[in-house]
């Protein structure tokens, strides 16, 4: 093996070894932004709050801001601060759902009787990152422009409000825009 060749061997090595970095780069990537939140792993070690067990039926409506993570429920807080600023009488219909309730939701208007009022088994409800709203008083879903302006102020505040989905619109409905949070 002449100097050349040894040199020519160490390089091609090195490159090896590079693209192998890249590659665990890539996998860890994967793993943290991919498989991680998904699987609540981020929500089980950095946001778990004080959450209740006792939600964990497909009847009980739950609108406690407590039940939200805590990103959540600190813009939930800052929204429902500006939207009271502004004049604009929010209440909160819903925050935390259980599995077992976004299910049976699911099969409203499927396999059960009634209107389709949801189009995910996957809601962001069931893993406390999402809260509904209604206006206070008689006519709570009737008034386009009470929810125009919630929706501006949603995102002002940073959320992802329902409202300007383009598939399927989801006028009382803000969440979280990271899936990580
Ligand atoms: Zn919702």
């Amino acid at each position: 093996m002449n100097n050349q060749t040894v040199a020519t061997n160490w390089r091609t090595k090195k490159r090896k070894r590079r693209w192998k970095n890249w590659g665990l780069l890539l996998l860890i990537m994967f793993v943290l932004f991919g498989v991680f939140p998904k699987a609540g792993v981020y929500a089980y070690f950095f946001d778990r709050g004080s959450y209740q067990d006792k939600y964990l039926d497909s009847e009980t409506i739950v609108t406690d801001l407590d039940e939200l993570s805590p990103k959540t429920k600190e813009l939930a807080i800052r929204f429902l601060e500006r939207c009271a600023e502004e004049g604009l009488p929010v209440k909160i219909t819903e925050t935390y759902r259980s599995q077992e309730r976004q299910n049976k939701l699911y099969e409203q208007g499927r396999t059960q009787p009634g209107a389709v009022v949801t189009w995910t088994k996957n809601s962001r409800h069931t893993d406390r990152r999402a809260f509904d709203i209604c206006k206070q008083g008689s006519d709570p879903y009737g008034d386009e422009e009470f929810f125009r302006r919630c929706a501006e102020i949603g995102r002002e505040v940073g959320l992802s409000p329902g409202y300007y989905w383009k598939e399927h619109p989801d006028k009382p409905h803000y969440e979280l825009k990271s899936w990580w949070l």
